[in-house]
């Protein structure tokens, strides 16, 4: 469970210790010893990409935002660019896994219970299941959650933020920890801009508001629109 987003048994922890007047500091306490733990696991895991000279890109959002579809696509026009692999992050069900391993890519899927993000723990032991390719792509997609996922370094070089335009464009001022630890901003759904409400400056004004660094790139899982400026994004950044 996460303590560090104070869900789960934090709560309980809060209850229990609340008449002794020690809660918050104990939340502190356990939020550090999670986070001290979790550093030391990315770090391994990104000494072992390193080693496999394998690019890893942590993909987070809310639910619905069109991952496992943008991946999915991404893996069908350009997966012939780089060795690929993926690890899916759900609370629930192999649903994604299977859908990548559809494109003849390998995946494992990570279920994580009640618990609302992956953690780096956790991406080792799936690594531990996977051929990395040398100079390879691993795609991590997180739980569906716009909170806890960006407290925890995975080992990724860059997490990747996917927004979709059938959400509210004000998410980074909401969200604003997730979109201060992504390097990129993909737009989602972009095909369906000419049927909702969506002020697409106003997004990227609110993004570059909370990390005036962040690339922004509109995309269409769907249509396809904006991959190839994504997939050329990657291949810069890819070893090689
Ligand atoms: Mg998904």
């Amino acid at each position: 469970m996460c303590a560090v987003c104070g869900c789960g048994d934090t709560m309980e922890a809060h209850d229990h210790e609340h008449s002794h007047g020690g809660a918050e500091a104990r939340t502190i306490r356990i939020e550090r010893d999670i986070l001290a733990k979790n550093a030391g696991y990315a770090a391994a895991n990104r000494a072992r990409l390193r080693q496999s000279n394998t690019l890893a890109l942590n993909f987070v959002s809310s639910p619905g935002s069109g991952k496992t579809a943008l991946l999915v696509r991404l893996i069908t026009e350009f997966g012939a660019r780089w060795p690929i692999a993926v690890i899916e992050g759900d609370q629930q069900t192999s649903r994604d896994a299977e859908r990548i391993r559809a494109t003849g890519v390998q995946a494992i899927q990570i279920n994580t219970g009640r618990g609302c993000h992956l953690d780096a723990h956790m991406v080792g032991h799936a690594m531990d299941q996977l051929a990395l390719g040398a100079n390879g792509l691993l795609c991590i997609e997180n739980v569906g959650n716009l909170v806890c996922p960006a407290a925890f370094d995975l080992g990724e070089a860059h997490k990747v933020v996917v927004l979709s335009v059938t959400e509210g464009e004000d998410k980074p001022l909401k969200y604003p920890d997730m979109f201060a630890a992504s390097d990129v901003m993909l737009l989602n759904k972009a095909d369906l801009l000419p049927y909702v409400e969506f002020d697409v400056q106003a997004c990227m004004a609110a993004a570059r508001r909370v990390n005036p660094a962040i690339e922004i790139m509109p995309v269409s899982a769907r249509s396809g629109e904006g991959l190839v400026a994504f997939a050329d994004w990657i291949t810069a950044r890819a070893p090689g």
